[in-house]
């Protein structure tokens, strides 16, 4: 038997193949999911920054149970106060946070991002404009990101943070610049 009359059916990582041919119906579970354990071992993020028009294509930021460097570096950059150009460390839970979210909306971990890092300076600026925005926002110490996810309603973006239950989640729809807030914060909700 050729392995075109194979089939092939993938279930939640893991490869059955069965021989359809041969009349007995005995699946084969294949070596262990290779896919799932890639998955389990790397944890990647995308970024389209869309105030400086840069993008983070598949950043493997954690590898093995270890964060990457480098690739924290690559993500600290891209996640700078655009306004001034100053670069700080976000938070790797902010990413874990981040990359769980994108799994549980079952994406590669894409995410459109208006703001990471703000400089005091920058905050200061924004309050004074929007008491909305916090004078003690947890964007100034790398621990929260405005982002939103392409091709998932924002509604949908927001109810999967909620049900993370891990820090804070502001809800923005704003019609020309939608976005939800996400931070490492302690848990709790509003909506903007
Ligand atoms: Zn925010």
């Amino acid at each position: 038997m050729g392995a075109s009359r194979r089939g092939f059916l993938r279930v939640g990582g893991l490869v059955l193949v069965s021989a359809t041919t041969s009349g007995l119906a005995a699946p084969v579970l294949a070596a262990p999911a290779l896919v799932g354990l890639k998955e389990l071992n790397i944890r990647t993020l995308s970024f389209d920054c869309t105030n400086t028009g840069e993008q983070l294509n598949r950043v493997d930021y954690w590898v093995e149970g270890k964060y990457v460097p480098d690739a924290l570096d690559e993500i600290n950059e891209a996640l700078r106060d655009f306004r001034t150009g100053d670069v700080y460390p976000i938070e790797p839970r902010l990413l874990d946070l981040l990359y769980q979210l994108g799994r549980s909306l079952d994406t590669n971990g894409q995410f459109a991002l208006t703001s990471g890092y703000r400089s005091p300076e920058t905050n200061a600026m924004l309050h004074q404009h929007d008491s909305g925005v916090a004078i003690n926002s947890l964007h100034m110490r790398g621990q929260a990101a405005d982002i939103s996810v392409p091709d998932r309603p924002l509604q949908r973006v927001y109810e999967a943070a909620l049900a993370l239950r891990v820090g804070g989640v502001g809800y923005y729809p704003n019609p020309i610049d939608e976005f939800i807030h996400v931070d490492v914060g302690r848990v709790r909700r509003w909506e903007g």
